[in-house]
């Protein structure tokens, strides 16, 4: 399979990383590949990452591309843009290169104008993945992976025990795709929890403040949620 990461912060990399292992194609989308190529800074948000062309060299298969040429190679597409952004990338990633592909979505609409902590924007009424559905609704929206650190969504053992990853959508067939993905990350069967429809990205996208928090009172990420009694009883 051939995926387009469109963000080239930790969580496409690491997405990128872990696709690369299981030998599928991957191309990455930025909004202008030298200017992403040329900058020195560690990348803003997230755990340190060192600049992209740094990661960029490790990694020579895979390629730079404007959001639009990524989003017209990839047959699966990631959302892993800071989530205030998402729709003006998907607005240069092109409405025609779109039609009927998953995106699956890992973006959070974190504001950090206030400061910290950010706030969440949209949020209660709807979500950034019902926001993305509806201004593309030629594509096919999955919400996942959005409620841990990058590095335990391609690696679920990093957490001890159980835990879980929540999926939201509204195309079954899609989030079935999505659903083997996440098993070949590692994820038992058990622990994928489908929420139901694109409106259900509500909740997930709101766990994002007693994350946040969790984070600062823990001093680390490497933690996740567990739902006890999961299971629908029979
Ligand atoms: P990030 O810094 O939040 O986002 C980086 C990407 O956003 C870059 O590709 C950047 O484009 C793009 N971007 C920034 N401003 C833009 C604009 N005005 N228009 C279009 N694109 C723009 O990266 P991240 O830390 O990897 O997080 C990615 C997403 O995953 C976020 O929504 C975050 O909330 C969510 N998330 C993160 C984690 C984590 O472990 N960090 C965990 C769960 C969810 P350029 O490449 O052109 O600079």
């Amino acid at each position: 399979m051939r995926y387009a990461i469109l963000g080239t912060g930790i969580v496409g990399r690491t997405v990128a990383e872990r696709l690369l292992s299981l030998g599928h194609d991957v191309v990455i989308g930025t909004r202008d590949p030298a200017t992403t190529l040329s900058r020195t800074e560690p990348a803003a948000t997230g755990a340190p990452a060192a600049p992209y062309a740094e990661w960029q060299a490790r990694h020579p298969e895979v390629e730079l591309l404007p959001f639009a040429d990524a989003a017209r190679t990839g047959e699966v597409l990631v959302n892993a843009t800071g989530g205030r952004v998402s729709v003006d990338a998907l607005n240069a990633a092109d409405a025609g290169h779109l039609d009927g592909k998953v995106l699956i979505d890992i973006a959070n609409p974190l504001d950090f104008s206030q400061g910290w902590p950010p706030v969440l924007d949209p949020a209660n009424t709807d979500s950034l993945g019902e926001l993305i559905q509806r201004t593309f609704p030629q594509l096919r929206v999955v919400k996942t992976l959005n409620t841990m650190t990058a590095a335990v969504m391609v690696d679920p053992t990093r957490v001890a025990g159980d835990h879980n990853v929540f999926l939201s959508g509204d195309d079954e067939d899609a989030k079935k795709t999505v659903r083997e993905l996440l098993y070949s990350f590692g994820w038992p069967e058990a622990s994928v929890l489908d929420l139901g429809g694109i409106q259900t990205a509500r909740g997930p996208e709101m766990l994002l403040p007693i994350w946040l928090q969790l984070m600062g009172k823990l001093g680390h990420v490497d933690f996740n949620f567990h739902i006890q009694g999961a299971q629908p009883k029979a």
